[in-house]
């Protein structure tokens, strides 16, 4: 069996051929359909006329005048081109041209039948076997009880249709080529811009993902394809190099940790240490582990938030007691710091959210406001109903420390991210990530907006509880 090819540009160019070839069939069919209906026609009018005329002749001269008439008409046009006979009603032949070459062609008593009841003209076509041209007869009375058969042979009709034949054939097959080519060149046109997109994503599959789909402006759908595949390429491109600086920032913050625990364990083995030092070595260990401990739940936090298979427990929360708590809690230790700590709220600000894990929230934006403020500084804390937005709810933590540079705003909340300047302070780099995972847990968001050396603001903004909306 012939394979055909599986190709969208293959099944686009046959339906063209197809389409194109059948709607060439049917214009030539109307018009051969045309033409032959014409001719009949024309030749019926002359068979017609030539009656009339034989009619014409009787009445004037009498029935002898038009067999003279019909023998010179058939002599004239050649008696295999032409034959007539007349006869009367009853059906029997009293004169004829010579019928040697018409001799199949008997009469029709059907056709004289109708003439006798009122019919000016009967018309019949005949074929004669083993002659290739057919004959048309034409029945007609032309004086009283005389009725003339008058036979033309249709010989011009036939090489007239043998020409239409040949000329079919070859135009058909002319067009059928170019419908293919032509079929076979615009699909190929059409779908380069898809083949280009395949190109490139075969090379990137390969290598590089740097690669990008050419833009050409030429075919809109096509276009957009590419454009659309260019911007899910970025896309991709910018996870995966967030990805590895993650990953990058996992290995170099695990392998500190890591590495300290083991030192410690190696001295410990060598008995280099006392029994005191002993002691001392364990209490780092523990405290290495708890730090190690404490990072893998935290990380393990965020991704549990994020697919949104956390543990939550939602209730009202009043985010003006969280604020005012997490106050509170960091008042101590930024009077040690010698920073002043200055808080502004409502009474009530109703969320719906999990306590737990907004004051988890609240406390790392304050506890990284104080890490990153040198003395003396100030930090204040405002929490307020969004004057444009009714339903929000927004928590703004100000502070006047180094600030972040615009380029690290972008990337402060990405899993273990910390900033050049930052890496001297204890830290781990999930504070912010799991602040943002919360607040996109509860429906809201957390900005930042800087000047390096000035100090940030970081805006923690919730959807506001439907009860308090109410009253
Ligand atoms: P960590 O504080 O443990 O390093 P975070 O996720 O809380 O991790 O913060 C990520 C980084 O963002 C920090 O390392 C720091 O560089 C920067 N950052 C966070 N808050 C502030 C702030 N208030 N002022 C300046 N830099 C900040």
């Amino acid at each position: 069996m012939i394979k055909l090819p599986r190709t969208l540009s293959f099944r686009l160019t046959l339906w063209y051929g197809i389409i194109f070839s059948l709607s060439s069939c049917m214009a030539f069919f109307f018009f051969y359909v045309l033409i032959a209906t014409n001719l009949k026609h024309r030749l019926d009018s002359r068979l017609s006329e030539k009656i009339s005329e034989f009619e014409a002749i009787y009445n004037l001269q009498g029935v002898e005048e038009v067999k003279a008439a019909a023998l010179i008409e058939s002599q004239a046009a050649g008696e295999k081109k032409i034959f007539f006979r007349l006869l009367y009603a009853s059906g029997v032949a009293f004169s004829s041209s010579n019928m040697s070459y018409w001799q199949e062609i008997g009469l029709n008593r059907n056709a004289v039948g109708q003439l006798v009841e009122g019919r000016s003209r009967v018309y019949e076509t005949l074929t004669i076997s083993g002659r290739p041209d057919r004959v048309r007869i034409a029945y007609g009375i032309i004086g009283r009880g005389v009725v003339v058969q008058l036979g033309y042979s249709m010989e011009n009709d036939t090489a007239f249709i043998a020409i239409f034949k040949k000329i079919f054939l070859i135009t058909m097959s002319g067009l059928i080529l170019t419908a293919v080519l032509v079929g076979w060149f615009m699909a190929r046109r059409a779908l380069s811009g898809v083949e280009a997109v395949t190109r490139t994503a075969r090379q990137i599959s390969e290598s590089d993902l740097g690669r990008r789909v050419p833009v050409m402006a030429r075919h809109e759908e096509i276009d957009r394809l590419a454009v659309t595949f260019n911007q899910m390429l970025d896309r991709i491109e910018k996870l995966i190099a967030g990805m590895r600086e993650m990953g990058d920032n996992i290995a170099h913050d695990l392998k500190s940790p890591v590495a300290r625990i083991r030192g410690m364990a190696e001295i410990s083995l060598s008995g280099a240490s006392n029994g005191g030092d002993d002691l001392t070595l364990a209490g780092s260990t523990i405290e290495e582990c708890d730090r190690l401990l404490d990072m893998i739940n935290t990380m393990l936090m965020i991704s549990k938030t994020d697919a949104g298979v956390g543990d939550a427990a939602m209730g009202p929360v009043n985010m003006a007691d969280v604020v005012r708590g997490a106050v509170a809690l960091f008042a101590p230790l930024a009077e040690d710091k010698g920073l002043s700590l200055t808080c502004e709220t409502a009474d009530t600000l109703m969320v719906e959210g999990d306590l737990k894990m907004l004051q988890r929230a609240m406390a790392n934006l304050v506890d990284n406001a104080i890490k990153y403020t040198p003395a003396p500084g100030n930090i204040d804390i405002r929490a307020f109903r969004d004057m444009k937005d009714i339903e929000r709810i927004n928590v703004s933590i100000k502070d006047s420390g180094a600030g972040i540079d615009t380029e690290e705003q972008l990337k402060i909340f990405n899993r273990f991210f910390r900033c050049d300047q930052s890496r001297a302070t204890g830290g781990s780099g999930l504070g912010l990530s799991l602040a943002r995972t919360i607040a996109r847990a509860h429906g809201g968001e957390i900005d930042v907006e800087s000047t390096p050396g000035k100090g940030s603001v970081f805006t923690l903004c919730l959807p506001s509880a439907a009860d308090q909306l109410r009253t």
